[in-house]
């Protein structure tokens, strides 16, 4: 017995042992300290700053609501934007002259422009923004502090619909070429800059216009920058950094039917099933059994850029996941915005059967809608939920969708660029590769790229995600000023590599 608990306490001082070295060895190198000047520069709001706040306040006040194009007034204020942004950056229009492009005749509102690189044995790339933006939901117009379509700045911020999606990067991207030609900057490779047109309703018509372009000149990009994430702060518990979260997939799109039929007849003699019976049986299998998932691919090199920056206790956990996964994992499922990152989500949204309250149903509909996973396909999902359901009473019918994006690559030069013009531009931040839960314009992008990134160079806090497509949205001030700096080193760097 002695021996015993001898070997038990020695195997479990070994354990802590591992588990001590692990997270040391875990925890992140210093930081290098960044050249002064850039230092000063990044702390500094000045006049620099003034002008890409003053630009973005006057494109906010176009309402260019892509869900409204069906009105001739929102395409009034289409042509008003693009006649702006003309008169705004002449320098740009006259040397780049914007191509106008989409699909649907009469609404080419997407502009691409092209700045011709010296070299042209390399591949091109594409800088993306999208200046359409999402309808305020009427009747919360007087919640906003400031009227949505104002572009109102006050101290240190620029308020309005559009602010941070995503007229902020298209801003920056104009301020950037603007300056770079002022210097009489070519790049080394070409740079195509895109502001479409329609990316809230799909990118159909602006970003796949652009797309077809590409491929009609039989142009193959080594790399796409377009919207998907940005510099996140205090959205990861013990992390005082912002988190650059820098985007290498999107997820994709399900919906599916479930359907399950009854014979109907009068609510007074149901039978033992009725159709809602039988479908609620189906969704609780579902809800019982969701895709699997985890803390491994893409989740976990997130983790791995991220954890090593934690205190001593949290980075222990991750350190250590061959111990602690199972914690981990269930620590991350608890919270929807993680949740999303470690598998396919499943969420029913829209359910009808009968008629009338005293009628038995002969149909009831369940609408399910999910979020695809890079690990997951299409197919794959609807044959889980043939397993999972069990039941041929319950037909499955499915309808939108699109697969989950590739994985783009966070060990190629282009990442690193990114990564670096990040932490030249915002300080200490800390960079991630990551997954857009939602979908952009890059899954048209990256039919024509060799890797496509979703990230804004811009610093966001939770409250400041409150107002993407809700109530208040906003930038700051500093966010434009570095924003427009981010850009111009990106071409710069990333386009004379
Ligand atoms: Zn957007």
């Amino acid at each position: 017995m002695k021996k015993l608990s001898i070997g038990l306490g020695a195997a479990l001082l070994l354990l802590v042992a591992v588990v001590l070295v692990r997270t040391a060895l875990y925890a992140a190198p210093p930081q290098p300290q960044l050249p002064k000047e850039t230092q000063d520069r990044v702390a500094d709001t000045g006049r620099e700053g003034r002008q890409p706040s003053r630009h973005l306040s006057q494109a906010i006040r176009f309402q260019t609501v892509s869900a409204q194009l069906g009105k001739a007034q929102t395409r009034q204020q289409y042509e008003q934007f693009i006649d702006w942004l003309a008169a705004t950056y002449p320098q740009v229009h006259s040397a780049l002259p914007p191509e106008r492009l989409g699909k649907t005749p009469g609404q080419e509102y997407t502009l691409l422009f092209t700045w011709p690189g010296k070299n042209r044995e390399l591949k091109p790339v594409l800088l993306s923004a999208h200046y359409d933006v999402v309808p305020v939901i009427p009747g919360t117009e007087s919640e906003w502090e400031h009227p949505p379509y104002s572009g109102d700045i006050d101290a240190t911020h620029i308020w309005g619909r559009g602010a941070l999606d995503d007229k902020s990067a298209a801003i920056g991207l104009m301020e950037a070429a603007t300056r770079l030609l002022a210097e009489g900057f070519q790049p080394e490779r070409t740079v195509y800059i895109s502001l479409t047109h329609d990316e809230e309703i799909g990118g159909e018509n602006g970003a796949l216009a652009v797309v077809e372009k590409l491929k009609r000149d039989g142009v193959q990009l080594a790399w796409s920058l377009d919207e998907g994430s940005f510099l996140l702060d205090g959205f990861i518990p013990g992390i005082e950094q912002p988190v650059a979260s820098i985007n290498v997939a999107e997820k994709g799109y399900l919906t599916v039917d479930l359907i399950a039929h009854g014979k109907g007849g009068h609510s007074s003699m149901p039978p033992r099933e009725t159709a809602v019976d039988i479908l609620a049986g189906a969704l609780v299998k579902l809800q019982k059994h969701p895709l699997p998932g985890g803390l491994e691919g893409l989740g976990a090199d997130m983790f791995d850029a991220v954890a090593p920056h934690m205190p001593f206790g949290q980075r222990a956990l991750f350190a250590n996941r061959w111990l602690f996964g199972g914690l981990i994992d269930s620590a991350l499922e608890d919270s929807p915005s993680t949740a999303a990152m470690l598998h396919t989500t499943v969420a029913p949204t829209m359910l009808s059967a009968s008629i009338k309250e005293n009628v038995l149903p002969i149909r009831a509909v369940a609408t399910v809608n999910f979020r695809v996973h890079p690990r997951d396909s299409v197919d794959g999902i609807v044959e889980h939920l043939q397993t999972v359901i069990d039941d041929e009473r319950v037909a499955i019918e499915r309808h939108r969708h699109q697969p989950a994006s590739r994985v783009s690559s966070s060990e190629s030069a282009a990442f690193h660029t990114l990564a670096e013009t990040a932490r030249h531009t915002h300080g200490q931040a800390i960079v991630a590769p990551g997954l857009t839960i939602a979908g952009t314009d890059s899954r048209h992008y990256e039919t024509v790229a060799d890797d496509s990134y979703r990230f804004n160079p811009m610093v966001v806090t939770k409250q400041d995600i409150s107002g993407f497509h809700g109530t208040n949205e906003r930038i700051s001030i500093d966010n434009m000023v570095k924003a427009t700096r981010f850009y111009r080193q990106l071409i710069n760097r990333g386009a004379s590599q």
